[in-house]
């Protein structure tokens, strides 16, 4: 007998969810007879790709760990004293494995159907309340990008702001000694707004200028000096300036919070708190003020409201979705942000409490103090008057610190030199003696002395801090229950359980978000993630210890160039918001370039999505909207009209394509072409990729730089809300104003600044989208495409007959997602928002919910379901248009009744009376799909009103600060 040998497994057939058969079965309920068929009906010929994707032939799962081992390799994992905001830290391995492993916490969407999101948006209030009690502010943000964003953020909010004598002031007081990365974003950050750094030593400002409106000083400083500001912030304050604190939040454990000197913002990272430094990131950036600012805070807030019965339930306050209802006139573009990242370092304060954090601080300073006291014995000379973890060294020559770096390198040390005659040293979490030890073999051996001159074997049983008493922190912290109940290891295990049984996530069925391509995130793509070639190394390690790395972007860059037909990529922006940002000002700097400073207007269609406008805002541009028409395209005659109308001050056309409305508009090329005609340069947004990977791309249709969401597209997980990696890339002429970094030297002289802290942004999670490009190769990308478009268009001719489908290509096919018109329903009391609810009842997530269109779902499946899960969904939604019609046809009662009531909690279909009049059946099981796979969301329908009424943004009110200053008793 002879047969057929094949590979067993081929990753495209387990990242695509349908099999051969039932991809027949899906075209037949389509009505098209292939798949090339319906991909031919549904992107338009003149804008398909003449050739295929050029790149590597896909790989095995295994083949691709072993490629990826190797590369891994090449980078050198060394003891890293940088400092400079990044430091090594420990995560509890049962946060490694319960959390970042873990896809019940990682597959999770940002959560805006808060009733299937109690547990990370409890594990977020968790995260705010130790930002706050940490910092000593009164309200703290659920995560900024990085430190360098949070700073930027803090001085857009201050100008914002501005008040009395300082009410048309334009400049910014920067201290010298803020992190060089933070100072590189402030100026990009301030340029297009008109704002003027002031770059100086805080004890020399001259606070009585009266252009100034704020200021930001970082504590402990760059070098490791501590200051006490409170005098600075009080002579600020007199002069209606507002202060930032930028604020290393380990050392907030012994040292007096910058709330306490009086600061109005408090920002900084909180990676220290067990998130590994991932040679950059990601990392949740923290943001925290006082309670006067509550309104204009950027990014989102998650506070407390009341559920349908009255209980407690969490919910995105206020801020949620700023960006899509106030568009330019938003405080900040945030919207995808560091949830995971931040749910890990609040978990991290939960597991250790506020005694052990301290134990942590304390051994980080006495490490210090050890290591201070054998360099003097060695003869070198600290400089910092008061340090907490960084010392700073002088040596005499640059030739005695090429020795010191020299012998440091072979003993697998980094440290940082600052210039040719000092050097600093920042010890963290994971020094220990023999660290501490090993630090000073390297001076001893340069100075030709003895190793031998610290003895311990231990740290000794007390330490002095010798601080002047004003900066020993006296206040206590922490003493919510949750930071003190959960120290045992079986106590934090259940919890995060707890919490992660709460959430709906892809674990649990798809999630068919429209614009957000919730498509699987293979557990191969993540293994690497966790290794540490790829999580310990510091961000301005040496380049020969990075090689690594160095070939992952190179790889990736050039295989993004290949899926875009563009010349050059930067990978350093976190969001995709943050991509629109960066491509605007690289937009900008070209206008510059050429003299054409007046070149200032954005034209963005009324259907784009909010981070637009804001992300144009933020890049000093002037937003002129576009009309779209009744079929959702780009009204082009408008378009034409604006585009003549501002053609001496045209910038720019940022359009989203696919549209966001789910078509692919024919008229794009002329559309570019008549901005282009006009002076401008075309800005794609990317969320879309999903439906143009390998069939068409942003060089084809014309544009001139997009951003892409890696964390949509390219499989990177969502994370309950971030992290995700906004790379842009640009046609040949714009690739010299691609980002630049004040410490690694990358870009070109006419880079702009930085826009990320780190010089590739959230390095450690490419290694998804490499892992996703590598084991689909060039063939299967392209397949993924049109599966998504198959998945998506097989929902729509179930639902069609149904759901009204909004807005379809000229042959009748949608793209890779589609609209369902629910606006039909509000007549006889049915809001969208009831089916969203209703659909948790059912096991489901529901889609985009009035984006673009009020009153409409988006529905986007992607690729990577099955069948039988877009049956299910349909089935679901099918059900629920016929309860729709029980309402319609006044079976059942207009308020009362199971859409209005939904979802339904156990505790209330199994509550003693019931009273309502339908059955506890219909209420949880309404389809046969429920009994087996039954999801019961833990909290009834939240009143988000009630919670923005009455703001709570923390986990118990928080003690009066400053009322018991309780020594700080021997720990
Ligand atoms: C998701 C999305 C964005 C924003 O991306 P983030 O990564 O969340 O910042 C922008 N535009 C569209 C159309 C999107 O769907």
């Amino acid at each position: 007998m002879i047969f057929k040998t094949k590979p067993a497994d081929v990753f495209k057939e387990r990242h695509n969810g349908p099999d051969k058969e039932q991809m027949l079965d899906m075209l037949n309920t389509i009505g098209v007879s292939s798949l090339d068929q319906l991909i031919d009906e549904t992107v338009p010929a003149a804008i398909r790709l003449k050739k295929p994707l050029n790149l590597p032939r896909g790989l095995s799962e295994k083949d691709f760990l072993k490629k990826f081992g190797a590369i891994a390799k090449q980078n050198k994992v060394f003891k890293s004293y940088i400092g400079l905001g990044y430091n090594d830290t420990i995560m509890p391995p049962v946060i490694l494995r319960n959390i970042m492993e873990n896809p019940g916490w990682y597959t999770a969407y940002t959560p805006y159907q808060a009733e299937i999101a109690q547990g990370r948006l409890e594990a977020l209030i968790n995260y705010q309340t130790m930002v706050m009690e940490l910092t000593g502010m009164e309200i703290a943000n659920a995560s900024l990008l990085d430190e360098g964003t949070a700073a930027a953020e803090a001085m857009g909010m201050f100008y914002a702001q501005r008040k009395g004598a300082r009410k048309n002031a334009t400049r910014f007081f920067v201290s010298e000694l803020c992190l060089p990365q933070t100072i590189d974003v402030l100026i990009s950050r301030a340029t297009p707004l008109g704002i003027e750094l002031e770059i100086g030593d805080h004890r020399q400002a001259n606070l009585e200028d009266a252009s100034l409106f704020g200021a930001i000083v970082q504590y402990p400083a760059a070098d490791g000096e501590i200051f006490d500001y409170t005098s600075f912030i009080a002579t600020a304050h007199a002069q209606d300036i507002l202060v930032a604190v930028a604020a290393d939040l380990l050392s907030l454990t012994l040292l007096t919070p910058p709330g306490e000197m009086g600061a109005d913002v408090v920002v900084g990272t909180t990676q220290r708190f067990g998130v590994p430094m991932g040679y950059g990131g990601p990392h949740a950036g923290y943001f925290a003020t006082k309670d006067a600012f509550k309104r204009v805070i950027p990014g989102r807030i998650i506070g407390a409201s009341l559920d349908a019965q009255g209980n407690k339930a969490y919910r995105m306050a206020l801020q949620t979705r700023e960006q899509h209802i106030r568009r330019e006139k938003a405080t900040s573009n945030i919207c995808t942000a560091q949830v995971l990242l931040a749910v890990i370092a609040g978990m991290y304060a939960v597991y250790h409490g506020p005694r052990r954090l301290k134990y942590i601080g304390l051994n980080t300073h006495a490490l210090a103090q050890q290591l201070e006291s054998g360099l003097r014995t060695l003869g070198f000379e600290q400089l910092n008057e008061q340090y907490f973890d960084t010392l700073k060294i002088a040596v005499e020559s640059a030739e005695l610190q090429a020795a010191i770096r020299t012998e440091a390198e072979a003993a697998g040390i980094n440290f940082r030199f600052v210039n040719d005659t000092h050097i600093t040293i920042s010890l963290n979490e994971n020094t220990d003696l023999q660290d501490v030890k090993d630090i000073l073999a390297v001076f001893a051996k340069v100075a030709g002395k003895s190793a031998e001159v610290l003895t311990l074997d231990e740290l000794p049983a007390e330490t002095e801090i010798t601080w002047p008493e004003g900066f020993i922190r006296k206040s206590e912290y922490l003493k919510q229950e949750v930071f003190n109940k959960h120290h045992s290891e079986s106590e934090i295990l259940r919890y995060m359980k707890h919490l992660e049984n709460k959430d709906f996530s892809l674990a649990h069925g798809m999630i068919p978000l429209g614009s957000c391509t919730m498509k699987l995130n293979a557990t191969a793509e993540m293994i690497p993630v966790t290794w540490p070639e790829i999580g310990q190394l510091h961000p301005f390690a040496p380049a020969d210890q990075v090689q690594g790395y160095k070939q992952i972007f190179e790889d990736l860059e050039s295989w993004l160039c290949e899926v875009t037909g563009f010349d050059a990529v930067s990978l350093q922006p976190n969001s995709g918001a943050q991509g629109e940002y960066a491509g605007l000002m690289v937009i900008r700097a070209y206008h510059e370039s050429r003299g054409d400073h007046h070149r200032n207007i954005a034209l963005i269609p009324s259907s784009a999505h909010g981070t637009n406008p804001a992300s144009a805002v933020m890049a000093g541009m002037k937003v002129v909207i576009v009309k779209c028409d009744e079929k959702g395209n780009i009204d082009v005659a408008d378009l034409h009209a604006k585009a003549e109308q501002h053609k001496n001050d045209l910038s720019c056309l940022m359009v989203t394509y696919p549209s966001t409305h789910g078509v692919y508009e024919e008229s794009i090329i002329e559309i570019c072409n008549t901005i282009h005609e006009n002076g401008g340069r075309v800005y794609m947004d990317g969320a879309n990729m999903n439906a143009q990977v390998g069939l068409t791309s942003p060089a084809t249709i014309g544009a001139d730089v997009c951003h892409l969401n890696l964390h949509k597209t390219f499989c990177i997980p969502h994370g309950g809300g971030g992290p995700g990696v906004g790379p842009i890339g640009v046609v040949k002429d714009l690739a010299p104003f691609l980002p630049g970094h004040a410490v690694v030297k990358i870009g070109e002289e006419t880079a702009i600044n930085a826009v990320s802290a780190a010089p590739w942004g959230s390095a450690s999670i490419l290694p998804i989208s490499y892992a996703y490009i590598s084991m689909m190769g060039g063939e299967g990308l392209t397949e993924a495409t049109k599966f998504a478009i198959l998945n998506a268009n097989y929902i729509k001719a179930r639902l069609e007959k149904h759901y009204p489908v909004l807005y379809v290509g000229s042959k009748g096919r949608c793209a890779h997602e589609m609209i369902l018109d629910c606006r039909g329903f509000k007549k006889f009391g049915v809001e969208v928002e009831d089916i969203a609810k209703r659909l948790m009842d059912y096991g489901f997530h529901a889609p985009t919910v009035s984006f673009p269109v009020a009153g409409t779902l988006m529905v986007e499946p992607t690729e990577s379901e099955a069948q039988e899960e877009l049956d299910r969904f349909c089935d679901a939604m099918i059900s629920i248009r016929e309860e729709i019609n029980e309402i319609e046809a006044g079976k059942a009662d207009q308020k009362n009744n199971v859409l209005k009531n939904a979802p339904h909690t156990a505790q209330v279909v199994l509550a003693e009376n019931w009273d309502r009049p339908y059955s506890r059946e219909k209420a949880v099981y309404p389809y046969e799909h429920a009994r087996h796979y039954k999801f019961w969301p833990t909290v009834s329908r939240i009143d988000s009103a009630y919670g923005d009424r009455n703001l709570v943004c923390s986990c118990a009110p928080i003690e009066a600060y400053n009322e018991e200053h309780k020594e700080i008793t021997a720990v």
